[in-house]
Protein backbone atom coordinates (compact mmCIF):
# COMPACT_ATOMS: atom_id res chain seq x y z
CA UNK A 1 0.00 0.00 0.00
CA UNK A 2 1.11 3.68 -0.79
CA UNK A 3 0.09 6.15 1.19
CA UNK A 4 0.14 9.89 0.80
CA UNK A 5 -0.72 12.06 4.14
CA UNK A 6 -1.60 15.97 3.92
CA UNK A 7 -0.74 17.31 7.21
CA UNK A 8 2.03 16.43 9.79
CA UNK A 9 0.02 17.95 12.60
CA UNK A 10 -0.64 15.64 15.64
CA UNK A 11 -2.42 13.21 13.97
CA UNK A 12 -0.76 12.88 10.33
CA UNK A 13 2.57 12.48 12.11
CA UNK A 14 1.76 9.87 14.22
CA UNK A 15 0.28 8.33 11.19
CA UNK A 16 3.07 8.25 9.52
CA UNK A 17 4.94 6.35 12.20
CA UNK A 18 2.08 3.84 12.58
CA UNK A 19 2.52 3.32 9.25
CA UNK A 20 6.01 3.91 8.05
CA UNK A 21 7.06 -0.25 8.62
CA UNK A 22 3.99 -1.89 6.84
CA UNK A 23 3.50 0.82 3.73
CA UNK A 24 5.31 3.01 1.63
CA UNK A 25 4.39 6.58 3.39
CA UNK A 26 5.45 10.15 2.46
CA UNK A 27 4.05 13.44 4.08
CA UNK A 28 3.40 16.50 2.51
CA UNK A 29 2.84 19.78 5.16
CA UNK A 30 2.07 23.26 4.03
CA UNK A 31 4.28 24.85 6.48
CA UNK A 32 7.72 25.18 7.30
CA UNK A 33 7.72 25.03 11.33
CA UNK A 34 5.73 22.81 13.37
CA UNK A 35 2.12 24.22 14.28
CA UNK A 36 2.12 24.86 18.32
CA UNK A 37 -1.22 26.53 18.32
CA UNK A 38 -2.77 24.72 20.86
CA UNK A 39 -3.38 24.56 24.82
CA UNK A 40 -0.78 20.96 25.21
CA UNK A 41 -3.64 19.53 27.18
CA UNK A 42 -4.11 15.89 26.62
CA UNK A 43 -5.76 13.08 28.06
CA UNK A 44 -1.99 11.10 29.96
CA UNK A 45 -3.46 7.55 29.91
CA UNK A 46 -4.67 7.64 26.06
CA UNK A 47 -1.13 9.40 25.26
CA UNK A 48 0.58 7.46 26.39
CA UNK A 49 -0.35 3.96 25.46
CA UNK A 50 -0.63 5.45 21.77
CA UNK A 51 2.47 6.62 21.83
CA UNK A 52 4.38 3.91 23.57
CA UNK A 53 2.90 1.99 20.09
CA UNK A 54 5.36 3.77 18.13
CA UNK A 55 8.59 3.55 20.64
CA UNK A 56 8.02 7.20 21.71
CA UNK A 57 8.19 7.66 25.75
CA UNK A 58 5.39 10.28 26.28
CA UNK A 59 6.57 11.03 29.95
CA UNK A 60 9.58 12.81 28.12
CA UNK A 61 6.94 15.41 27.07
CA UNK A 62 5.20 16.01 30.49
CA UNK A 63 5.21 19.33 31.86
CA UNK A 64 2.53 19.36 34.07
CA UNK A 65 0.05 17.01 36.01
CA UNK A 66 -2.59 19.46 37.54
CA UNK A 67 -4.29 18.34 40.65
CA UNK A 68 -7.35 20.27 39.74
CA UNK A 69 -9.84 21.34 37.03
CA UNK A 70 -11.52 24.49 38.03
CA UNK A 71 -14.48 25.48 35.53
CA UNK A 72 -15.80 28.80 36.83
CA UNK A 73 -14.40 28.56 40.28
CA UNK A 74 -16.35 24.83 40.77
CA UNK A 75 -12.98 22.75 41.88
CA UNK A 76 -13.13 18.89 40.08
CA UNK A 77 -10.02 16.38 40.72
CA UNK A 78 -8.28 16.23 37.65
CA UNK A 79 -7.43 12.58 36.88
CA UNK A 80 -6.16 12.35 33.45
CA UNK A 81 -5.74 15.54 31.55
CA UNK A 82 -1.74 16.49 31.39
CA UNK A 83 0.17 18.87 29.95
CA UNK A 84 2.77 17.95 27.30
CA UNK A 85 5.63 19.61 25.01
CA UNK A 86 3.67 19.38 22.12
CA UNK A 87 6.53 21.42 19.84
CA UNK A 88 9.18 19.40 21.16
CA UNK A 89 7.23 15.90 20.53
CA UNK A 90 6.29 17.62 16.54
CA UNK A 91 9.47 18.48 16.06
CA UNK A 92 11.15 15.52 17.12
CA UNK A 93 9.18 13.58 15.01
CA UNK A 94 9.43 15.85 12.06
CA UNK A 95 12.85 14.81 12.35
CA UNK A 96 12.05 10.97 11.48
CA UNK A 97 9.21 12.22 8.90
CA UNK A 98 9.89 11.58 5.00
CA UNK A 99 8.62 15.14 3.46
CA UNK A 100 7.90 13.71 -0.24
CA UNK A 101 5.42 12.67 -2.84
CA UNK A 102 3.95 9.31 -3.00
CA UNK A 103 2.17 7.78 -5.99
CA UNK A 104 -0.63 7.33 -3.59
CA UNK A 105 -2.81 4.18 -3.63
CA UNK A 106 -4.77 6.25 -0.50
CA UNK A 107 -4.44 9.80 0.55
CA UNK A 108 -5.27 10.61 3.88
CA UNK A 109 -6.68 14.89 5.13
CA UNK A 110 -4.84 15.02 7.83
CA UNK A 111 -5.01 19.23 7.87
CA UNK A 112 -6.86 20.13 10.82
CA UNK A 113 -9.27 23.07 9.97
CA UNK A 114 -8.15 23.64 6.26
CA UNK A 115 -9.85 20.13 5.42
CA UNK A 116 -7.82 20.52 2.10
CA UNK A 117 -8.17 17.54 0.40
CA UNK A 118 -11.72 16.41 1.33
CA UNK A 119 -15.11 18.02 0.03
CA UNK A 120 -16.52 21.23 2.11
CA UNK A 121 -18.84 20.49 5.13
CA UNK A 122 -22.35 21.76 4.19
CA UNK A 123 -22.71 23.36 7.74
CA UNK A 124 -19.28 23.69 9.06
CA UNK A 125 -18.73 25.07 12.27
CA UNK A 126 -15.38 26.70 13.24
CA UNK A 127 -14.75 28.57 16.31
CA UNK A 128 -11.95 31.24 17.02
CA UNK A 129 -9.08 31.04 19.58
CA UNK A 130 -6.19 33.39 20.82
CA UNK A 131 -4.14 31.97 22.94
CA UNK A 132 -0.93 33.15 24.55
CA UNK A 133 2.07 32.20 26.60
CA UNK A 134 2.69 34.38 30.09
CA UNK A 135 4.40 33.53 33.55
CA UNK A 136 2.10 33.28 36.32
CA UNK A 137 2.99 32.55 39.98
CA UNK A 138 -0.46 30.54 40.25
CA UNK A 139 -0.91 26.92 41.72
CA UNK A 140 -0.86 24.64 38.87
CA UNK A 141 -3.98 23.62 38.60
CA UNK A 142 -6.17 24.15 34.68
CA UNK A 143 -8.45 27.26 35.27
CA UNK A 144 -11.41 27.50 32.72
CA UNK A 145 -13.81 30.47 32.60
CA UNK A 146 -17.28 29.22 30.29
CA UNK A 147 -20.03 30.88 29.24
CA UNK A 148 -22.26 29.71 26.73
CA UNK A 149 -20.76 30.13 23.86
CA UNK A 150 -17.14 29.59 24.60
CA UNK A 151 -14.64 29.46 27.62
CA UNK A 152 -11.41 30.67 28.43
CA UNK A 153 -8.45 28.66 30.22
CA UNK A 154 -5.29 28.76 31.66
CA UNK A 155 -2.88 25.55 31.45
CA UNK A 156 -0.09 25.51 33.30
CA UNK A 157 3.59 24.63 31.21
CA UNK A 158 5.65 24.27 34.49
CA UNK A 159 8.17 26.48 35.25
CA UNK A 160 5.78 29.17 36.00
CA UNK A 161 4.69 29.27 32.39
CA UNK A 162 1.00 29.29 31.40
CA UNK A 163 -1.20 29.11 28.37
CA UNK A 164 -3.82 31.51 28.77
CA UNK A 165 -6.20 31.30 25.95
CA UNK A 166 -10.31 31.48 24.78
CA UNK A 167 -12.55 29.87 21.99
CA UNK A 168 -15.82 31.67 20.93
CA UNK A 169 -17.77 32.71 17.79
CA UNK A 170 -15.03 35.22 16.59
CA UNK A 171 -12.27 36.62 18.02
CA UNK A 172 -13.40 39.87 19.74
CA UNK A 173 -15.39 37.45 21.68
CA UNK A 174 -12.57 34.95 22.92
CA UNK A 175 -10.17 38.06 23.68
CA UNK A 176 -13.02 39.85 25.83
CA UNK A 177 -13.34 35.96 27.46
CA UNK A 178 -9.61 36.01 28.24
CA UNK A 179 -10.00 39.49 30.06
CA UNK A 180 -13.12 38.31 31.86
CA UNK A 181 -11.26 34.93 33.17
CA UNK A 182 -8.28 37.17 34.08
CA UNK A 183 -10.81 39.16 36.70
CA UNK A 184 -12.24 36.18 37.24
CA UNK A 185 -9.08 34.01 38.95
CA UNK A 186 -6.36 37.31 38.95
CA UNK A 187 -4.45 36.45 36.37
CA UNK A 188 -3.53 39.70 36.24
CA UNK A 189 -1.01 41.08 32.89
CA UNK A 190 1.89 40.07 31.82
CA UNK A 191 4.51 39.90 29.20
CA UNK A 192 3.17 37.23 26.79
CA UNK A 193 6.19 35.34 25.19
CA UNK A 194 4.09 34.15 22.42
CA UNK A 195 0.67 35.56 20.90
CA UNK A 196 -1.52 33.24 18.11
CA UNK A 197 -4.83 33.07 16.69
CA UNK A 198 -6.24 29.94 15.77
CA UNK A 199 -9.58 28.06 14.44
CA UNK A 200 -11.19 25.09 16.25
CA UNK A 201 -13.47 22.59 14.59
CA UNK A 202 -17.04 22.02 16.71
CA UNK A 203 -18.27 19.54 14.74
CA UNK A 204 -18.64 15.68 15.53
CA UNK A 205 -18.05 13.28 13.16
CA UNK A 206 -21.44 12.23 11.68
CA UNK A 207 -22.04 15.75 11.07
CA UNK A 208 -18.28 15.95 9.16
CA UNK A 209 -19.29 13.95 5.88
CA UNK A 210 -17.48 12.39 3.57
CA UNK A 211 -15.42 11.32 6.00
CA UNK A 212 -14.17 9.07 3.11
CA UNK A 213 -14.19 10.40 -0.69
CA UNK A 214 -12.85 8.49 -3.61
CA UNK A 215 -9.25 7.51 -1.87
CA UNK A 216 -9.52 10.44 0.66
CA UNK A 217 -9.36 9.28 3.80
CA UNK A 218 -10.01 12.08 6.70
CA UNK A 219 -7.93 12.03 9.66
CA UNK A 220 -8.64 13.64 13.00
CA UNK A 221 -9.48 17.03 13.19
CA UNK A 222 -10.65 17.24 9.49
CA UNK A 223 -13.59 14.61 10.20
CA UNK A 224 -14.83 16.02 13.99
CA UNK A 225 -12.15 14.51 16.22
CA UNK A 226 -12.64 17.30 18.21
CA UNK A 227 -14.58 16.77 21.62
CA UNK A 228 -17.28 19.56 22.65
CA UNK A 229 -15.19 21.00 24.72
CA UNK A 230 -12.24 21.40 22.73
CA UNK A 231 -10.39 17.99 23.13
CA UNK A 232 -8.74 16.85 19.67
CA UNK A 233 -5.25 16.03 20.69
CA UNK A 234 -5.80 12.05 22.19
CA UNK A 235 -9.12 11.68 19.18
CA UNK A 236 -6.99 13.08 16.50
CA UNK A 237 -4.37 9.92 17.72
CA UNK A 238 -7.14 7.46 18.49
CA UNK A 239 -8.23 7.92 14.59
CA UNK A 240 -5.02 7.44 13.04
CA UNK A 241 -4.90 4.54 14.75
CA UNK A 242 -7.98 3.36 13.78
CA UNK A 243 -6.57 4.36 10.34
CA UNK A 244 -3.59 2.73 10.33
CA UNK A 245 -5.15 -0.46 12.04
CA UNK A 246 -7.53 -0.40 8.44
CA UNK A 247 -4.85 -0.30 6.19
CA UNK A 248 -2.53 -3.07 8.01
CA UNK A 249 -5.78 -5.37 8.04
CA UNK A 250 -7.07 -4.56 4.56
CA UNK A 251 -10.28 -3.10 6.29
CA UNK A 252 -10.29 0.06 4.83
CA UNK A 253 -14.40 -0.25 3.70
CA UNK A 254 -14.88 -0.35 7.77
CA UNK A 255 -13.27 2.98 8.54
CA UNK A 256 -15.86 5.36 8.71
CA UNK A 257 -18.05 3.10 10.62
CA UNK A 258 -15.34 2.39 13.15
CA UNK A 259 -14.82 6.33 13.50
CA UNK A 260 -18.21 6.99 14.34
CA UNK A 261 -18.78 3.98 16.91
CA UNK A 262 -15.55 4.60 18.23
CA UNK A 263 -16.11 8.81 18.61
CA UNK A 264 -19.80 8.36 20.22
CA UNK A 265 -18.47 10.21 23.14
CA UNK A 266 -17.94 12.94 21.15
CA UNK A 267 -21.22 13.05 19.89
CA UNK A 268 -22.79 13.53 22.85
CA UNK A 269 -20.55 16.16 24.08
CA UNK A 270 -21.46 18.30 21.11
CA UNK A 271 -25.27 17.32 21.94
CA UNK A 272 -24.66 18.83 25.18
CA UNK A 273 -22.59 21.74 24.35
CA UNK A 274 -25.36 22.52 21.80
CA UNK A 275 -27.94 22.43 24.57
CA UNK A 276 -26.53 24.73 26.66
CA UNK A 277 -25.15 27.46 23.00
CA UNK A 278 -29.24 27.17 22.68
CA UNK A 279 -30.08 27.72 26.32
CA UNK A 280 -31.82 24.50 26.81
CA UNK A 281 -30.63 24.05 30.57
CA UNK A 282 -33.14 21.81 31.29
CA UNK A 283 -32.09 19.73 28.29
CA UNK A 284 -28.37 20.11 29.30
CA UNK A 285 -28.94 19.08 32.90
CA UNK A 286 -30.48 15.70 31.83
CA UNK A 287 -27.24 14.84 29.89
CA UNK A 288 -25.08 15.42 32.75
CA UNK A 289 -24.85 11.75 34.25
CA UNK A 290 -23.53 10.57 30.74
CA UNK A 291 -21.39 13.78 30.56
CA UNK A 292 -19.99 13.24 34.14
CA UNK A 293 -19.26 9.39 33.01
CA UNK A 294 -17.51 10.09 30.16
CA UNK A 295 -14.83 12.51 31.76
CA UNK A 296 -14.79 10.24 34.89
CA UNK A 297 -13.13 8.04 32.11
CA UNK A 298 -11.41 11.39 30.22
CA UNK A 299 -10.34 13.82 32.25
CA UNK A 300 -11.66 15.09 35.47
CA UNK A 301 -14.40 13.83 38.03
CA UNK A 302 -17.71 16.29 37.43
CA UNK A 303 -19.62 16.48 40.76
CA UNK A 304 -22.74 17.86 41.76
CA UNK A 305 -21.71 21.29 41.99
CA UNK A 306 -21.90 21.60 37.80
CA UNK A 307 -25.37 22.18 37.65
CA UNK A 308 -25.11 25.60 39.64
CA UNK A 309 -22.89 26.19 37.01
CA UNK A 310 -24.78 25.13 33.98
CA UNK A 311 -27.82 26.95 35.76
CA UNK A 312 -25.70 30.48 35.78
CA UNK A 313 -24.30 30.06 32.33
CA UNK A 314 -24.19 33.37 30.86
C1 LIG B 1 -5.97 27.42 20.63
C2 LIG B 1 -6.28 25.96 20.66
C3 LIG B 1 -6.12 25.26 21.83
C4 LIG B 1 -6.37 23.88 21.86
N1 LIG B 1 -6.13 23.20 23.02
C5 LIG B 1 -6.29 21.87 23.06
C6 LIG B 1 -5.93 21.14 24.23
O1 LIG B 1 -5.43 21.70 25.21
N2 LIG B 1 -6.12 19.81 24.22
C7 LIG B 1 -6.62 19.13 23.13
O2 LIG B 1 -6.78 17.92 23.20
N3 LIG B 1 -6.94 19.80 22.01
C8 LIG B 1 -6.77 21.14 21.93
N4 LIG B 1 -7.06 21.83 20.78
C9 LIG B 1 -7.49 21.05 19.61
C10 LIG B 1 -6.31 20.31 18.99
O3 LIG B 1 -5.15 21.15 18.93
C11 LIG B 1 -6.67 19.88 17.56
O4 LIG B 1 -7.93 19.27 17.56
C12 LIG B 1 -5.62 18.88 17.04
O5 LIG B 1 -4.38 19.53 16.88
C13 LIG B 1 -6.08 18.34 15.68
O6 LIG B 1 -5.07 17.49 15.19
P1 LIG B 1 -4.95 17.23 13.62
O7 LIG B 1 -3.75 16.37 13.45
O8 LIG B 1 -6.24 16.76 13.10
O9 LIG B 1 -4.71 18.65 12.99
P2 LIG B 1 -3.54 19.68 13.30
O10 LIG B 1 -2.76 19.29 14.49
O11 LIG B 1 -4.18 21.03 13.26
O12 LIG B 1 -2.56 19.51 12.04
C14 LIG B 1 -2.95 19.87 10.76
C15 LIG B 1 -1.66 20.04 9.95
O13 LIG B 1 -2.02 20.16 8.57
C16 LIG B 1 -1.22 21.18 7.97
N5 LIG B 1 -1.93 21.64 6.78
C17 LIG B 1 -2.98 22.48 6.70
N6 LIG B 1 -3.35 22.62 5.41
C18 LIG B 1 -2.51 21.84 4.67
C19 LIG B 1 -2.41 21.54 3.28
N7 LIG B 1 -3.21 22.09 2.37
N8 LIG B 1 -1.45 20.67 2.88
C20 LIG B 1 -0.59 20.11 3.77
N9 LIG B 1 -0.65 20.36 5.10
C21 LIG B 1 -1.61 21.20 5.54
C22 LIG B 1 -1.09 22.20 9.09
O14 LIG B 1 0.01 23.07 8.85
C23 LIG B 1 -0.88 21.30 10.30
O15 LIG B 1 0.47 20.99 10.51
C24 LIG B 1 -6.83 23.20 20.71
C25 LIG B 1 -7.01 23.91 19.52
C26 LIG B 1 -6.73 25.28 19.49
C27 LIG B 1 -6.89 26.03 18.19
Amino acid sequence: MRVQIYGAGIGGSYLFMLLRDHAEVGVKEISKAVDCRCAWGIAYKQAKELYNLVGIEFDDYVLSKPKLAIANGIEMKNKNIVTFDRKKLLSDLWQEIEFKDVEADIQVDATGTSRALLPNIEMDSIYFTVQSIEKHDFDENIYAYGRRTGYAWAFPLGDKRWHIGAGDLNYERAAELVEEMRKFYGFSYSEKSCYCKAKIRMLPPSKCKPIVYKNIFGVGEAIGCVSGFGEGNAPSLECAKILADCINNSELEEYEKRVLKNFKWIEVEHEFVRDLQRNKKLSALLKLPKIALIERKRSATVNFSVTSLIRSLR
